[in-house]
């Protein structure tokens, strides 16, 4: 089994276990709760293990429905699949996209400008550069790294009606560090539409809720240790919200005794180095958590928490430093378990 795949397997188990355990709120049980009954989905898609799961009181093709969708935005979104919107519109330099492709391009570009930066759709050049989508990894040459981080620029891509095009060649979009998000989100809606009131979707650790769990607790959450695979820093309770991570513990290569991550750091072309190992975003809108994850991961301790002091309300982080530190925010600190020492954040104005 890959070693990443391995971690998603223990993610998707801590979810499922954690997933299962006894009511801190208990709320009213209305027949709809009283009569629900567990569904569940698991497949491999997006490059990673997906669990989903429903209570529901009767038996229900909704995830079956859900499964399609995830399939369909996969195909949509993904680079590395020559038929994609995505691969398409990086090939041709012009594409007509769809509505999902197109919101999560003009979500990608916003995240870009928010960040300034940290968050690149335009990363593409840079992940093919460090062989990332193929696999075949290796460390690239400083010229090299010069010469792809000169077309890692989101700058150039235009949204126009539907259509959207590259105006320089050799620019290529990469929406790996948001579509995942953006997937949760639309199962979540999917589920809404179809009268679920409690459920959960796992995408390799990307987690979002609907409701709580039929006996009114909240679903339990547990988050990657980064170091250690069968082990979870903490177990957060949470319900009708994203718990989004991205750490380079989820995809490395090692040469000449130095690991090489999959988050790269578009100041510099090479692997963020930053401070951060770990960066978990709860929100109830799961495209900026992903979103966010990657660009806060990037920008290291110091930035990353300027960003949230500036931003409003709509998100909370847990970030562990490469010193060991667990810096957590006021929000969530209460329903976030963990052995280790918690350093509370709080909003300063
Ligand atoms: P995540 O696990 O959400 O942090 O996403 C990591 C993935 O996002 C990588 O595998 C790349 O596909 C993509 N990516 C890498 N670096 C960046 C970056 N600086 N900004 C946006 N996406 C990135
Ligand atoms: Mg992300």
């Amino acid at each position: 089994m890959k070693k990443t795949i391995k971690y998603f397997y223990w993610i998707g188990i801590f979810v499922l276990l954690f997933g299962l355990s006894a009511c801190s709120v208990p709320q009213p049980k209305t027949e709809d709760t009283i009569n629900a009954e567990k569904h569940t989905a698991d497949f491999f898609a997006m490059d990673t293990y997906i669990t989903m799961t429903v209570y529901d009181a009767q038996e229900t093709s909704v995830l079956e429905i859900a499964k399609k969708r995830v399939l369909e935005l996969e195909e949509k979104l993904n680079a590395e699949d020559d038929d994609s919107e995505i691969a398409t519109l990086n090939h041709n330099r012009n594409a007509v996209l769809s509505q999902d492709a197109y919101q999560v391009l003009e979500k990608a570009l916003v995240y870009w400008q928010t960040t300034e930066g940290a968050f690149n759709p335009a990363i593409h050049p840079l992940m093919a550069l460090w062989g990332f989508p193929t696999g075949k990894t290796r460390v690239p040459t400083e010229q090299e790294v010069k010469t792809a981080l000169a077309l890692a620029r989101p700058d150039k891509i235009v949204l126009t009606d539907e259509m959207a095009s590259i105006q320089q060649p050799g620019v290529q979009i990469d929406l790996g560090g948001i579509a995942k998000g953006y997937t949760s989100s639309e199962l979540i809606k999917l589920f809404r539409q179809n009268d679920i009131k409690s459920g959960l979707v796992n995408l390799g650790g990307n987690v979002q809720s609907i409701g709580c769990k039929p006996d009114g607790s909240p679903w339990k959450v547990g988050i990657q240790h980064p170091d250690r695979e069968k082990d979870y820093l903490g177990i957060l309770e949470t319900q009708n919200e994203a718990v989004i991570t991205s750490g380079g513990y989820e995809r490395f290569f090692e040469e000449n005794g130095a690991t090489y991550h999959h988050i790269i750091d578009s100041s510099t072309g090479y692997p963020a180095d930053n401070g951060l190992i770990s960066v978990t975003i709860v929100s109830p809108d799961g495209t900026l958590a992903d979103a966010l994850s990657t660009a806060l991961y990037v920008m290291g301790e110091e930035k990353a928490l300027a960003y949230w002091q500036k931003s409003a309300d709509d998100f909370e982080m847990i970030l562990l430093t490469q010193d060991g530190r667990l810096l957590v925010t006021r929000e969530i600190a209460a329903r976030f378990e963990t052995d280790m020492k918690k350093e509370i954040i709080e909003k300063t104005a």
